[in-house]
């Protein structure tokens, strides 16, 4: 993208301050995870507040002695009361310094990761505490972005952040995207819209390893895409040549339409969505793949159909939305993942491979092999797992802040 320039929406937002508004004392002991760089200072490490910090504004987290751990912002409302964005006592949280960190981000997918930069890219360009921006997740889909906050500071920067994004990006739109339920965990009003810049059309049609999709940033799930899935799905498509393909919880046919390209012959896309496939039914036009099909179902329900007809494949992609919200939930997922593979290994004929994604990052790598390990006991079948994977490299992990790494894809053979 060419560099332009223009003025977001809103007011000057120099009006926010980067003084330091108070100082934060930990309770004895519990500084530990803070001086390893770990950004979020839950209420409950927390001894007392000096000063009358507003919400947003900065404020230093110091040891039960006095001694200076790092800076972060401030917010009541929250449970993460102060998120940490820098340990050097002198940080200024000013427009030079996010500018700072959005080039970091950036520098990482274009200089290293060298991530197609062309007029119809899409990659995500800061993924919140993995990119040391905790609270904040932009993503680029050819000329436009969307971004998202999680965290209230960053959003009341919003339009210094917009601006910088349309200046380092060359962008020609910034549209706000926002999470059901965070207005709630942090006290955070915004409503999704425009931010800066020109209004992005009903369809962006973007380029991935040289496949079209067509993205709806307003309307879309997550912020149109899931970019989280590109290496996994050229992963698959890598053994999808004359293969019969399920994709279930297909969204807009990622995985189904890497499969058809790679020479599928046949690919069955199955989502409860309907513009979810009214989307997929695009893409697969605008790569003219004709092997495609879609089916508007609940999978579970699919499934079981499938298997009354005797239908048979070769490749089962099983992507579900996240199952476990909190710790709470953790064993009905499980029983749910567990359902959804027995499922899947009846529709498998010999030698089939399941390709296994989990997007709940309270589910490890561990609990899903667990899963794919009961249900080959279970329908007496040999399974072997032969790749673990994780999401592509735009969405990297804090080794500070494990808690960002979510997504796992478990591709195994069942035999
Ligand atoms: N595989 C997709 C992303 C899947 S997101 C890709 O690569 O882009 C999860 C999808 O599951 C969403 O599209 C959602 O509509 C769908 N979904 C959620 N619950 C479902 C259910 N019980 N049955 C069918 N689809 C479901």
């Amino acid at each position: 993208m060419s560099p332009r320039f223009h003025h977001c929406y809103e007011l000057d937002p120099s009006v926010i301050s980067s003084d330091i508004a108070g100082q934060i004392f930990l309770k004895p002991k519990r500084a530990q995870p803070f001086y390893s760089r770990h950004p979020w200072v839950f209420a409950g490490a927390i001894e007392r507040i000096e000063g009358e910090p507003a919400d947003g504004a900065a404020v230093d987290v110091r040891s039960h002695v006095g001694n200076f751990v790092a800076r972060g912002l401030f917010n009541s409302q929250s449970k993460i009361q102060v998120r940490l964005y820098s340990w050097d006592e002198t940080a200024v949280f000013d427009r030079e310094f996010f500018k700072a960190r959005l080039e970091r981000a950036i520098s990482f997918r274009h200089d290293l990761l060298h991530l197609n930069t062309g007029p119809n890219a899409a990659y995500r360009v800061a993924f919140s505490e993995a990119d040391q921006l905790s609270g904040m997740v932009v993503d680029r889909y050819g000329e436009y972005l969307t971004v998202q906050f999680t965290s209230l500071a960053l959003a009341e920067r919003r339009v210094m952040l917009g601006e910088l994004l349309m200046e380092l990006l060359g962008a020609k739109g910034v549209y706000l995207r926002t999470e059901k339920g965070i207005g709630k965990l942090e006290g955070v009003v915004l409503q999704d819209g425009l931010l800066c810049g020109e209004m992005p059309p009903a369809e962006v049609v973007i380029e991935e390893n040289g496949l079209k999709f067509a993205v709806n940033l307003s309307e879309g799930q997550k912020t149109g895409y899931y970019l989280d899935q590109r290496d996994n799905r050229t992963a698959v498509a890598e053994f999808a040549k004359g293969k019969r393909v399920l994709d279930a919880f297909s969204y807009s046919g990622g995985f189904g339409v890497y499969a058809a390209r790679a020479g599928a012959v046949e690919v069955e896309c199955v989502d409860a969505s309907e513009p979810a496939l009214k989307l997929a039914e695009r893409n697969a036009e605008l790569n003219g793949l004709s092997v495609m099909k879609f089916h508007k179902s609940d999978v579970f329900t699919r499934l079981e159909e499938l298997a009354i007809e005797g239908r048979k494949f070769d490749i089962i992609v099983l992507d579900p939305p996240k199952f476990a919200r909190d710790r709470a939930a953790i064993p009905e997922a499980i029983k749910g993942y567990r359902r959804l593979h027995a499922l899947a290994v009846k529709l498998l004929d010999a030698n089939g491979i399941m390709v296994s994604c989990c997007c709940s990052g309270l589910i490890t790598m561990d609990m899903l092999e667990d899963v794919i390990g009961q249900v080959a006991v279970v329908a007496k079948r040999d399974i072997q797992v032969f790749e673990r994977r994780g999401p592509s490299a735009d969405h990297p992990v804090a080794v500070s802040c494990r808690e960002g790494s979510y997504l796992k894809c478990i591709l195994s053979r069942v035999v």
